[in-house]
């Protein structure tokens, strides 16, 4: 069985990216796995605090433990946005793969003392966990914003990105390159896409040789995933446009349904619209014919 650490980086080195999808029941996790399965690629499936609470630790824990075991195949946990040392240490002791540690909230300095001591808890308890951390704004909250935040005096400078990584150790780092979570109407309609700051992914990836994370990848431009891919982008997340599909193939299930009592036969419906959002996206990420250049670590 392969450790999350290798896969990443034989990612990096490929060129591509492993897809990250947010989970907030057995649906969603369904679909993002056969999505994967079919495309015989790597996967992560994330939980917010907010899932979690839903889901339970213990319990997304062992579904995803159990679904990498029976098919031996390579499904990862990640305890995304992660904002106390509390619930980080909740997730370490569940078994997770990653976690990401949120204070990008706080002033750099704080931000910095105290993911250090996070990496440090955390690796104690699990020295092949994933720890990644975060600076800049990309905004709050995967879903459908009326405006756009102004997100741009958040961006991550690359000289700050270096000190951070060199000052926590940090496995994975998660820009603001611009990025932002939530997905606005029009994105949701398909009319706007978001752009990303390519240059900025390349020179955050040259000064801190990082593994690097893509937050907020709803709603982006496929070409924009592919540049920033090949400038250093190594994990992307997405979040809205699942929950968007989860909405409207469970509305599509309950229409054709209308008498329909029994779950199983109207879920079915929510887990091929999710299933088509990963499967497109997943498919994308790992293109890696469309590899611009790759840099050694
Ligand atoms: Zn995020």
């Amino acid at each position: 069985m392969h450790a999350l650490r290798d896969i990443l980086e034989q990612a990096q080195k490929n060129g591509v990216a492993v897809g990250h999808f947010n989970v907030a029941d057995l649906v969603m996790l369904k679909a993002v796995f056969a999505a994967a399965q079919e495309l015989s690629v790597p996967v992560m499936v994330g939980v917010s605090e907010g899932e979690r609470e839903f889901m339970g630790v213990p319990q997304i824990a062992a579904l995803v433990k159990s679904l990498r075991g029976e098919a031996d195949f390579p499904i990862f946990l990640n305890a995304d946005h992660t904002h106390s040392l509390e619930k980080a240490v909740e997730a370490a002791n569940a078994g997770f793969d990653a976690i990401v540690f949120d204070l990008s909230a706080l002033p750099l300095d704080q931000n910095v003392r105290q993911t250090k001591e996070a990496v440090e808890v955390l690796k104690a308890i699990n020295p092949n966990i994933l720890v990644e951390g975060e600076i800049g704004d990309i905004g709050t909250g995967s879903e459908i914003h009326d405006d756009a935040p102004d997100l741009s005096r958040g961006l991550t400078a690359p000289a700050e990105a270096k000190q951070f990584v060199q000052s926590t150790r940090v496995d994975i780092l998660a820009p603001a390159v611009g990025n932002m979570h939530g997905m606005l109407k029009s994105m949701v309609r398909g009319e706007v896409k978001k752009r990303l700051d390519i240059a900025r992914i390349t020179e955050i990836k040259q000064a801190t040789r990082a593994l690097m994370t893509l937050h907020g990848g709803s709603g982006t431009n496929d070409e924009d995933f592919r540049k920033a891919i090949a400038a250093g982008i190594d994990i992307v997340h997405i979040n809205t446009e699942l929950r968007v599909a989860w909405r409207r193939g469970l509305e599509d299930g309950l229409n054709k349904h209308p008498n329909e009592v029994a779950p199983y036969k109207i879920l079915p419906f929510a887990v091929e619209s999710v299933k088509q959002v990963a499967r497109s996206r997943l498919k994308l990420f790992n293109s890696a014919t469309t590899r611009v250049s790759a840099i050694p670590i």
